[in-house]
């Protein structure tokens, strides 16, 4: 069937001239004034017809991708109620980002930031023998995060499209085959999409080398820094292989801060011995709750540095509800959100001020209380810990921590080469998340000698709506976007250049013929001037541009590449079996 042809005369839309006075981002700014998106709110957008067509394009080349490796499509709702987060903790974890509302009756809801929880659950309904395993599923899926700072249009929106799967597996070579078959299926969609990208390790790797991945799409304006070495494949965001600061002049005459060695995973020992060498004055043991520790270590008034609690990654989940029992809603409010799942040596903790809170400190115990001993963000890597850190030395009294991050020039922490930094934007993230859901809701299934065994579960993430942003960023010029074929709203924008009669059946002809062959066919059959025709076509960005005018008349139109610039004059009777 062919498609019915659209006209510019009727299509809802109308491109602007001048550019959106939020716009950040050159994407931002073109997708708005080719009329592909509209604001709604910070962080909402409205699809118009062309933004809804390369969306949907995205979405299929996903989809197809996902079928290739498996995966079967599902649908959960965005609404969902609290309990299985409450389960998992997340209700609370997820902090300030989580939409939390309440129906007529007084009962919470959240609208889902991510849906692990429910996909959990789901396989534990249906399925219950080894034999149904492995499984993949996924869906394209509105989700909700209410972002400190939305961002550039759709790049960082609160309501955003994203496809999320979730593998099921009996064992850890299940899970590792689920998830590289998850990254190969990235591969191809982004190859597809023709975008320029890097696959970044996204953990410091100590859970095992590919626990989690980021695909980040390289681009200067993107929040994701991350380094490559110029000797080897090694590449990594940036918050995943951060080394400590180096060692600065003693201010106090206590040592510098150092690398400090812990075991690889902390245990309750770990936690145990460094809270009773910490100098509290108190006697802890194994046995100790979290919620003993932090009455225990809780400081009576101290302001600023408090302790307020301290974790393992291990016992989050249950510790985190003892925890928000003993806590009064203010301290709850201090909760922040950690991407645990994403470094998992990352240790829970509550601090004053918010300040450290907001510039990334994760954890840190009062200098006063517990002498020259701290966890930070962008210090800690895997069973390593900054110690002996002075405040007003080794960070800024804003919480900044200079000396933190990897920079451009350090060895290569695998030994080849140096490191060189660039920007990203993440497009995908894939992740072993192991048993952390499988054990919340206890998803076993009954072995071959009737025992059970505990799923392990992957997820993965694409940014279907961020992409048609993403692909923007790369594929623009200083006067329109620039769309590849696979993903761009039509492959033919006939333009018709003239006020001639002959032309325009002219033109209609060959629009028509087109359409029959299976080419989709934007017609501007509208009445301007062929020079707001043309900057139209430039700025709406399809790939081939047909322009039928005066040559008509000897039998040629102009077929003009919107990619390089490249215009050909091409026979009328053959531009049909040219353009497909
Ligand atoms: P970011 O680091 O950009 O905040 P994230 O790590 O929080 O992303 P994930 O939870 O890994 O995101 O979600 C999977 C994918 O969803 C991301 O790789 C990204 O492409 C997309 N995504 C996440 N947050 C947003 C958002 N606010 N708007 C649009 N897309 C998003
Ligand atoms: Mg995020
Ligand atoms: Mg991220
Ligand atoms: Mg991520």
């Amino acid at each position: 069937m062919p498609n019915v042809i659209t006209r510019m005369s009727s299509l809802f839309l109308r491109t602007l001239r001048e550019d959106p006075a939020d716009a950040e981002v050159p994407s931002h700014r073109l997708l708005v004034r080719a009329g592909y998106v509209r604001r709604v709110a910070p962080g909402g957008f409205s699809w118009l017809p062309l933004g809804l067509k390369v969306l949907r394009n995205i979405e299929r080349v996903v989809r197809e991708e996902m079928a290739a490796i498996g995966a079967q499509e599902i649908q959960f709702p965005a609404l969902l109620p609290r309990e299985p987060y409450e389960t998992t903790g997340r209700w609370t974890e997820y902090g300030d980002a989580l939409f939390r509302l309440k129906d007529r009756k007084g009962a919470d809801y959240l609208l889902g930031p991510t849906h692990e929880e429910l996909f959990a659950l789901t396989v534990k309904g249906e399925f219950s023998s080894y034999k149904d395993y492995p499984v993949l599923l996924f869906q394209v899926q509105t989700k909700y995060r209410d972002e400190a700072r939305p961002r550039a249009g759709i790049l960082r929106g609160r309501e955003f499209v994203m496809k999320d799967s979730y593998s099921f597996d009996l064992d850890d070579e299940g899970l590792e085959r689920s998830y590289q078959l998850h990254r190969a299926a990235y591969i191809k969609i982004f190859d597809r999409l023709g975008l320029d990208y890097v696959i970044v390790a996204a953990t410091s790797g100590a859970m095992g080398g590919s626990a989690s991945e980021e695909f980040l799409a390289v681009a200067s304006t993107g929040e994701d820094t991350y380094v490559r070495s110029t000797d080897s494949d090694y590449a990594a965001n940036v918050e995943a292989v951060t080394t400590p600061a180096p060692p600065a002049q003693p201010v106090d005459g206590k040592p510098d801060a150092q690398v400090h060695h812990t075991p690889a995973t902390p245990t309750i020992e770990t936690l145990v011995d460094f809270l009773n060498n910490a100098g509290l004055g108190r006697t802890f043991t194994a046995a100790d709750t979290l919620k003993n520790v932090l009455l225990k270590t809780r400081q009576p008034g101290a302001k600023d540095w408090e302790l307020l609690g301290i974790g393992l990654p291990g016992d989050r989940e249950v510790d985190l509800k003892r925890l928000e029992a003993s806590l009064e809603p203010a301290e709850v409010a201090l909760l922040e959100e950690a991407d645990f799942a994403a470094n998992p040596f990352l240790v829970k903790g509550y601090i004053g001020p918010k300040a450290l809170q907001d510039n990334g400190v994760r954890y840190l115990v009062d200098p006063r209380v517990v002498t020259g001993t701290a966890w930070v963000t962008g210090a800690d890597k895997a069973d390593h810990h900054v110690v002996d850190l002075v405040a007003g030395r080794d960070f800024t009294p804003d919480g900044t921590i200079e000396a933190a991050e990897v920079r451009e020039g350090d060895a290569s922490p695998d030994g080849n080469g140096t490191l060189v930094a660039a920007r990203g934007i993440e497009i995908g993230h894939i992740f072993q998340l192991g048993r952390k859901y499988a054990d919340a809701f206890e998803l076993d299934a009954l072995g071959p000698d009737s025992k059970p065994v505990r799923i392990t579960m992957g997820s993965y993430g694409v940014g279907i709506s961020r992409l048609v942003a993403v692909i923007a960023e790369q594929y623009c010029d200083d006067i329109g976007l620039v769309w590849p074929r696979e993903v761009a709203p039509f492959g033919v924008h006939v333009v018709i250049a003239g006020k001639d009669e002959a032309v325009a059946a002219g033109a209609e002809k060959l629009a028509a013929e087109l359409d029959a062959a299976g080419v989709e066919v934007i017609l501007d059959d509208r009445k301007a001037t062929p020079g707001v025709k043309f900057a139209d076509a430039e700025l709406v960005g399809v790939p081939t541009i047909l322009v039928v005018g005066r040559g008509l008349a000897n039998g040629v139109v102009e077929v003009k590449d919107r990619a390089s610039g490249q215009r050909e004059e091409i026979a009328v009777d053959q531009v049909v079996a040219h353009l497909t």
